[in-house]
């Protein structure tokens, strides 16, 4: 999928697959025929109910997990089968920043040295003074200061956690950030200040991002593209701002009526979307459209054949056979 831009391709996802054996000869599909793009200095945010590959398959893009078909390339290069060289350069650009900063930092460990490891790995610093300024500088991009270097982790806050994580993840200068729902273990009220240092170094750093997350209302800020997915596959992607205006996937229109609308009249007024039925299991999904069992919209063929992808309006695609037909007017 190409915006049809001169911008340069970050990430590339050609029908990535994530299969794991279920027994009896099945396989659990938690990403199934998954394409997107990710064009340099743009931030995709990818949200979905919990369990519909979203994790996964930022895993797989960014090779923690290995694919089971598909392609992946970053800047060009297949992510699946680099070489060492290549491998070791990977591993400075992507940088991840974890769902839950209380498992991912080792609590005995002092700030200092969890921020300095990547700076040493990649020898990013001629001497240790140049190094300490390094971390030093980086604990104030992130809102600390150079005195909470000496302590160990277990002092912080969650927040202040996840801090320590996103000035770990800069020290590297990395080029793509991979962030898998860096805010939901964070109590709301530190949830924007959050998201807020991570748009603010973004655009300051000119990264791009891979931001997941189970709620619309977060990546609506932070995201120039959102993907919307349902049950391994990804249903509909576009423009944050057209998929927010005029959603067309019906799975879509349901999230969106749950997102909290400051304005009280226009939340009063607005109708909600209850979807009905549960997810079904990736082990075992509907023939069709996977959506089809809570879809107020199915039709006869949507229980017989899969949607495909479609470009509906300009740079907005959707999986749905409401669309097969006719084009909207753009
Ligand atoms: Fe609903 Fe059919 Fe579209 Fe699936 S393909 S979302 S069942 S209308």
């Amino acid at each position: 999928m190409n915006d049809g831009t001169s911008k340069k391709i970050e990430l590339e996802v050609r029908n990535l697959k994530k299969y794991y054996k279920a027994g009896r000869g099945r396989y659990l599909k938690a990403v199934d025929d998954v394409s997107f793009s990710i064009f340099q200095g743009e931030t995709l945010g990818i949200v979905g109910e919990s369990g519909c590959g979203k994790t996964t398959c930022g895993k797989t893009c960014i090779g923690i997990l290995q694919k089971s078909g598909g392609e992946v390339y970053f800047r060009g290069k297949d992510v699946h089968s680099m070489s060492t060289k290549d491998r070791f350069a990977f591993t400075k650009d992507v940088q991840m920043i974890f769902q839950d900063p209380y498992a991912s930092l080792d609590p005995h460990q002092k700030v200092y040295d969890i921020i300095a490891e990547g700076i040493q790995i990649h020898r990013l610093a001629a001497n240790k003074e140049e190094e300490r300024k390094r971390v030093f500088e980086l604990l104030e991009m992130v809102g600390l200061t150079a005195e909470h270097a000496a302590r160990n982790v277990h002092e912080f806050s969650g927040g202040q956690r996840q801090r320590i994580g996103i000035a770990r993840a800069l020290s590297v200068n990395p080029k793509f950030l991979f962030c898998d729902e860096p805010i939901s273990a964070l109590d709301v009220s530190i949830q924007a200040q959050i998201v807020n240092l991570l748009m603010k170094l973004q655009k300051e750093q000119g990264l791009t991002m891979l931001f997941i997350a189970h709620d619309l209302s977060v990546v609506k800020h932070i995201s120039d593209k959102i993907g919307v997915m349902y049950l391994g596959k990804m249903v509909e992607i576009s423009q944050a701002s057209q998929l927010y205006d005029s959603p067309l996937h019906p799975y879509t229109k349901a999230l969106l009526t749950a997102v909290p609308i400051a304005d009280p009249d226009v939340s009063r007024r607005r109708k909600r979307i209850i979807l009905e039925g549960d997810v079904p299991s990736p082990v075992n999904p509907p023939a069709g459209c996977r959506f089809s069992g809570r879809c107020k919209n199915c039709m006869e063929i949507c229980r017989q054949e899969e949607p495909e992808m479609r470009e509906v309006k300009k740079g907005h695609w959707t999986a749905c056979h409401l669309y097969d037909t006719k084009m909207e007017e753009v």
